[in-house]
């Protein structure tokens, strides 16, 4: 048995895993948390449904990383969905998967997950130590030797797994302290943004679709005249802008044509499943069907009432006219908003609203087979610190578990 002293850094999914792996296999395990608590990102996840991991295969899985997805192979090898959700299952909590293959407790609660990985923790003698802020890693000759805390206590330790998150949602507790640390034992960062993040719009109109939720809509992004992306999903109007699952899945997108200083729009098609030419003819019948009432109340039975009125305003169509008194013209202009509404983004919104950071340690400094530093002896990495950001639907919290496990297994193999 190893008779080394680990440090894990950072109370997280990803720190609590290679904890739980470490454990048991070294004589002395702590687990440093700068909070009072463990996991307070986690018991957010999923809207506190927690959303685990997603149910696709290797292959598949690995696309959904906007880069440096196959850095991910090895530590999938050792640790992938169905090992995770085997965990989970096999410590009493049951999974679920749903329509789009993402993976959630049965009983959709965080604060379970959170408490199988704790009584683990228990249970393989990790020590917990609360409000402990770690402020520097100390070397000797290139090798771990320590840690310092910001409150000026050095632990020693030839072992450390840096696992501290990135700075999305900093109230959290990851404010970027892990950054810091690594730039001052030479690692590199690769440039840090928001990711998976609402929009804002430069049109006034979100605010009184504030709420508003559409389901199964598709979502064009456009850079200058040029269709860009698409996809279909939900979305939500925000007080500025939108945001929804479609939305922060594409928000990676509209950043990177934003930061070139390409205007950027997006158009919302409510009907992707029918042409535009059919959708004229439906609207029509549908108008004269309900030819004695006024135009108002024949569009909510095609929209959201918000939407339908908005809709009118836009175009100075009176919303009490009889429907058979909308003219062709008019017609057209409510058919094309019902198929393009457009919004112009101005920017996306900032780390306190991201689910993720983009960017981070960079994965050419981290060995893949083990999660050590290439460059200190003694270190390893876990989690969302490193340059690896993943679409929504389970990616990212499968690559904090994946990445904390090989980690953990790596460091108490040493
Ligand atoms: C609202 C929201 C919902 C999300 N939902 C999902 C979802 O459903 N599915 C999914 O896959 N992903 C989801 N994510 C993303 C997911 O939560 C993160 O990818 C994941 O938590 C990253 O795990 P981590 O352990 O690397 O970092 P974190 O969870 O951020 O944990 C890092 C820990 O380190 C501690 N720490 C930081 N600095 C120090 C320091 N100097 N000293 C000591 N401790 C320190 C922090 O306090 C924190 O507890 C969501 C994110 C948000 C914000």
């Amino acid at each position: 048995m190893n008779k080394k002293k680990i440090v894990v850094i950072g109370g997280g999914p990803a720190g609590m895993m290679a904890a739980i792996t470490a454990g048991g296999n070294c004589r002395d395990l702590v687990l440093l948390e700068k909070n009072r608590s463990l996991g307070r990102k986690l018991l957010l996840t999923g809207n506190t449904r927690c959303n685990l991991t997603n149910s696709r295969g290797l292959n598949s899985f690995l696309r959904q990383y906007s880069k440096n997805g196959a850095f991910l192979r090895d530590a999938f090898k050792h640790f992938f969905n169905r090992d995770l959700i085997r965990f989970f299952e096999k410590r009493g909590l049951k999974c679920e998967i749903d329509r789009e293959h993402r993976v959630f407790p049965k009983n959709n609660k965080a604060e379970n997950v959170l408490e199988v990985l704790k009584n683990e923790l228990l249970k393989n003698k990790v020590s917990l130590l609360y409000n402990s802020s770690v402020q520097n890693i100390l070397l000797q000759k290139k090798q771990v030797v320590g840690i310092k805390l910001k409150n000026g206590k050095v632990i020693s330790t030839d072992i450390v797994i840096l696992a501290p998150g990135g700075m999305s949602y900093p109230a959290t507790g990851s404010t970027g302290d892990g950054f810091r640390v690594a730039r001052k034992l030479g690692h590199t960062i690769s440039p840090i943004k928001p990711g998976l993040v609402p929009l804002i719009a430069k049109e006034k109109y979100p605010l009184v679709l504030k709420g508003l939720s559409l389901r199964g809509v598709k979502v064009n992004i456009f850079c200058g005249n040029h269709k860009k992306v698409s996809k279909e999903g939900d979305i939500m109007f925000t007080s500025r802008g939108i945001s929804g699952p479609v939305i922060l899945s594409l928000s990676g997108a509209v950043s990177e044509f934003l930061d070139k200083n390409n205007p950027v729009k997006i158009t919302i098609d409510q009907f992707p499943d029918i042409t535009k030419e059919k959708f004229i003819f439906s609207l029509t019948k549908l108008l004269s069907d309900n030819a004695s009432k006024t135009v108002k109340n024949t569009l909510r039975k095609l929209l959201p009432h918000r939407l339908s009125d908005l809709f009118l305003e836009m175009h100075h169509i009176d919303k009490n006219k009889r429907s058979n008194r909308i003219t062709k013209q008019e017609r057209l202009l409510l058919a094309a908003v019902c198929k393009t509404f457009t919004l112009n983004i101005s920017s996306c919104a900032k780390m306190a609203e991201a689910m993720i950071t983009r960017g981070g340690i960079s994965v050419k400094e981290i060995d893949p087979r083990t999660m050590a530093s290439r460059l200190v002896k003694g270190l390893y990495f876990a989690g969302e610190i490193i340059d690896i950001d993943g679409d929504s639907g389970g990616y990212n919290l499968q690559e904090a578990f994946s990445t904390g496990y090989l980690a953990g297994l790596s460091a108490s193999q040493k």
